[in-house]
This record gives structure tokens, C-alpha cells and sequence, in this order.
């Protein structure tokens, strides 16, 4: 598969054309934003760690019969993944109420929801994501109904089976966004889950000490970004001890005393 031009540039991701106009490549970059664009930095490994852990669950999610843009990973980086026209809504998923929900409602921080809270939010950073409800986006068309009722499902089994991967690991999903995208099918619009699913997108607690696994640690300032990414690829088996994504600290060879043979 060649790379070609460069089609979108994103905050945290790239995507480039291949020689297969069905297909274009997905690269993860190190940048880190926040609150809008707001907060920068760039965190040497991040991209590597998302591509992973993202390919990771795509793949797990994809067995369990939920279609999405995923092809496969190319290299540390990049994923070849189904070309679709993003559908322009951000779709959040809530379990435990924090981040925006907990600022624009009043909503105690870490209460846990009876049932799942789905909300739609308008992809368009110059208006910083608004708030949107089911009935804005069906009076400016941007989504059928019957796409909207497809993609709740969707979220429903999404959640579901995440929720019991990550629970598993020993991490609450406390929420997370998902993007659907729009392709072609023997002449017919079809919907699948498309973009990434990693620790950029979703909130993931430690179930015991409720510690931070995702990009809360940047967002709040409290670093350790990288390792928090690490500890959630390593609890999903995708990263073992010895991991090269970024260079370990030097640390002095032990001398180690040899018994000598009796
Ligand atoms: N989220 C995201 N991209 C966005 C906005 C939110 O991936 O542009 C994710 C975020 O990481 C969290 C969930 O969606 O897992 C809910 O985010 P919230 O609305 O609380 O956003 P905040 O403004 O607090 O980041």
C-alpha cells in the first residue's frame, strides 16, 4: 500500500491517501490539545500508544460483529482504514458523570448513571463542539433517522462490551467518544464506527484507586501522560514489560555477586 498526499490534518491525527481510493492511512501524531486547542504539547510516544491501543480494540470490537473503518496497522504509527465521509457529530457515551456533563448541569463529580447517557455534540471547533439534541440534528439534516437509531444501538453494544474489556483489566469506562462514518456498499449508503478508540478519547479510572488512565492527566495537569498510556496497553496485554515505545531511563547495571562452586 503506497502513501500518497496528505487529505486532512487533524490535532492528533493525519489522515493520507493510498493507492486505493477505498482506502486511506491513519497516522497518530504526538500532539496533545486541549479545551479546544487551548492546551498544546507534544508527548513523545503518545501516537505510538493510540495506534496501538486504538487497533487493539477496533480489532476486539470488530470480532464481536461491530463493523468499523479498520483495515490493519502498517507500522508504529499508521493503520490502513476504510476511506468514509464523517458523519460531522461526536457521539459521548456516560457512565460515571464528570468532565462537561458535571460543569454544565451541576452534576456531582463521579456519580454513577442508573443507565448509559448518550450525547451528540456538533464536530465544529469554532463553535467548540456544541451541544446538540436529536431534533437539531434531524432538522438540519445531519443524519437520517433511521442512521441515528442504527448508530444508538451501535453506542449501546459499543459501551457494553467495552465496559466488561476494560472491567476486566481492572479500569472503569467512565465515558468516551466515538465518530461513524458514511461509505458505499453495492450502490447503498452504509454507516460504520470509524476514527480511533484509545485514552485520548475515552475516561478510564483505576477501579481501586479511581487514578486518572487517560488525557485527563494533561488536561488537569498532572502528569505522567505517557505512563498512565503505557499502564492501560500493558493491562490490555498489548504491551509487555520490556517496552521500547519510549527509551527507558538508564539505570546502572546491579553488580551481581556470583557464588563460587563449592
Ligand atoms: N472527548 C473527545 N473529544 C472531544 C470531546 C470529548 O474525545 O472533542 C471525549 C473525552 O475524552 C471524554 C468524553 O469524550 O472521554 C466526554 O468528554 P466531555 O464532554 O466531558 O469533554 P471535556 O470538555 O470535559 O473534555
Amino acid at each position: 500500500m503506497k502513501k500518497g498526499k496528505k487529505l486532512y490534518e487533524g490535532k492528533a491525527k493525519i489522515i493520507f491517501a493510498s493507492n486505493d481510493k477505498k482506502y486511506v492511512i491513519q497516522h497518530f501524531k504526538d500532539d496533545a490539545t486541549a479545551f479546544n486547542n487551548q492546551k498544546k504539547a507534544v508527548m513523545d510516544g503518545k501516537g505510538i500508544l493510540n495506534n496501538r491501543i486504538s487497533e487493539h480494540i477496533l480489532t476486539q470490537l470488530n470480532n464481536v460483529g461491530i463493523k468499523n473503518h479498520l483495515v490493519k496497522r502498517l507500522n508504529m504509527r499508521e493503520q490502513l482504514v476504510q476511506h468514509v465521509e464523517i458523519i460531522p457529530i461526536e457521539f459521548i457515551v456516560r457512565n460515571i458523570a464528570t468532565g462537561s456533563l458535571t460543569k454544565r448541569l451541576g452534576i456531582e463529580d463521579g456519580t454513577v448513571l442508573d443507565s448509559p447517557l448518550i450525547e451528540y455534540c456538533l464536530k465544529d471547533d469554532d463553535l467548540g463542539d456544541p451541544l446538540v439534541s436529536t431534533e437539531h440534528i434531524l432538522a438540519f439534516k445531519w443524519m437520517e433517522i433511521d442512521e441515528l437509531n442504527l448508530i444508538n444501538k451501535e453506542l449501546n453494544r459499543i459501551n457494553d462490551f467495552l465496559q466488561g474489556m476494560f472491567r476486566g483489566v481492572g479500569i472503569k469506562l467512565v465515558d468516551f467518544k466515538v465518530e461513524f462514518g458514511r461509505y458505499e456498499k453495492n450502490g447503498k449508503k452504509e454507516i460504520m464506527l470509524a476514527d480511533e478508540i484509545s485514552p485520548d478519547t475515552c475516561r478510564l479510572w483505576d477501579v481501586n484507586s479511581d487514578k486518572k488512565l487517560d488525557k485527563d492527566r494533561f488536561r488537569k495537569g498532572l502528569g505522567n501522560l505517557i505512563e498512565a498510556y503505557q499502564e492501560v496497553a500493558r493491562r490490555l496485554d498489548i504491551l509487555h514489560e520490556q517496552s521500547n515505545i519510549r527509551p527507558l531511563k538508564y539505570t546502572k547495571p546491579q553488580a551481581v555477586k556470583i557464588k563460587k562452586k563449592q
